[in-house]
């Protein structure tokens, strides 16, 4: 394992649970000097073979600049690039075993865990070069990806924990959408139960804590989304000291009080077909909570939400904008 010192590009890795905004954040810390959002890298193969898929550039995955030359570039830096293989085994590993990274460390073979470094290290050596960026950022947010990510010889990957409110998560993941690929949804998504959502929401936060856990000495941080969504330049300027990326592409945080845009995400949430946007807070599943709903998150959730300082849904009303 490398140290946060080592040569090669730096990769902001952002763990946590799916619905937490991650897309958002990537859009958003994308769009400062320095930095490119790459969206989530775990997926981007899946993607790449898709005609009907679109980045967030309009085009079709193959058919991206930018995409298209970082797959050409990495087929020239991995010494055995086979991107068949590769996400053969993202399948069956990272993605399989999802936010429990130690059981994909257990259930793969080293041969494998291996291969899956060199072409992870090659896209983002790629993506380097063609984006001219100093920090990448991949929105996977499986923990069992970000180990992958941060057990890459010569690769200096920093770990950001975004968390989001689980009565938040739990009312998005409810949500079903009709396959839509010009909006940025490639399949229809079925909405999810309240119980299985509020512990996929623990499982993942469980997950990115032992992440940050087993790699102690690599700068870290936790980001709240809506403290995000609030004020971004505070947010941000707190995450990125304790991350220590200042040194590297400076405190000009202004970017992210302007419209945000991915320029070539090919995997990531329907959010980034959007164009520009300013970051907002989204407040709509206040109201759109069941009480149900409500008494099982509390039953269940309440250690995390304790942990990450969401309180009583009254006393979040009082502070809603
Ligand atoms: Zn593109």
């Amino acid at each position: 394992m490398t140290g946060p010192n080592s040569q090669g590009p730096t990769v902001l890795y952002v763990v946590g649970a799916g619905r937490s905004g991650s897309t958002i954040l990537d859009l958003a810390l994308g769009s400062m000097p320095g930095f490119f959002g790459l969206g989530e890298m775990v997926r981007v193969l899946d993607h790449r073979y898709r005609k009907q898929d679109r980045c967030s550039c309009g085009h079709p995955p193959a058919d991206c600049p930018f995409w298209a030359e970082v797959f050409a570039r990495a087929g020239r830096i991995a010494p055995n690039w086979n991107p068949q293989a590769y996400w053969t085994l993202l399948r069956a590993g990272p993605i399989r075993y999802a936010h429990l990274p130690w059981l994909m460390q257990l259930m793969t073979r080293r041969a494998e865990l291996k291969l899956m470094r060199e072409h992870y290290k090659a896209l983002i050596q790629a993506a380097a070069q063609v984006s001219g960026a100093r920090v990448l950022i991949d929105s996977s947010k499986l923990a069992s990806a970000g180990r992958l990510a941060t057990t890459v010889p010569g690769l200096d990957t920093r770990l950001l924990h975004l968390v989001r409110d689980g009565r938040g998560v739990l009312v998005s993941r409810a949500k079903a959408f009709k396959k839509d690929v010009d909006a940025g949804v490639e399949r229809d998504m079925r909405g999810h139960g309240a119980l299985r959502s509020i512990l996929a929401w623990g499982n993942a936060n469980l997950g990115a804590e032992w992440l940050r856990m087993t790699t102690r000495g690599r700068p870290s941080a936790r980001l709240r989304y809506e403290d995000f969504c609030k004020d971004p330049e505070s947010a941000w300027g707190i995450a990125a000291s304790a991350l220590a990326l200042d040194e590297q592409v400076g405190r000009d945080y202004s970017a992210l009080s302007g419209p945000v845009g991915g320029v070539h995400q090919i995997a990531g949430n329907r959010v980034r077909m959007g164009g520009p946007q300013h970051i907002g807070f989204d407040t709509a599943w206040y109201n759109k909570i069941r009480p149900g709903q409500l008494l099982l998150f509390h039953t269940l959730g309440s250690p995390w939400a304790r942990r990450y300082g969401y309180g009583s849904l009254g006393a979040l009303r009082e502070v809603v904008p």
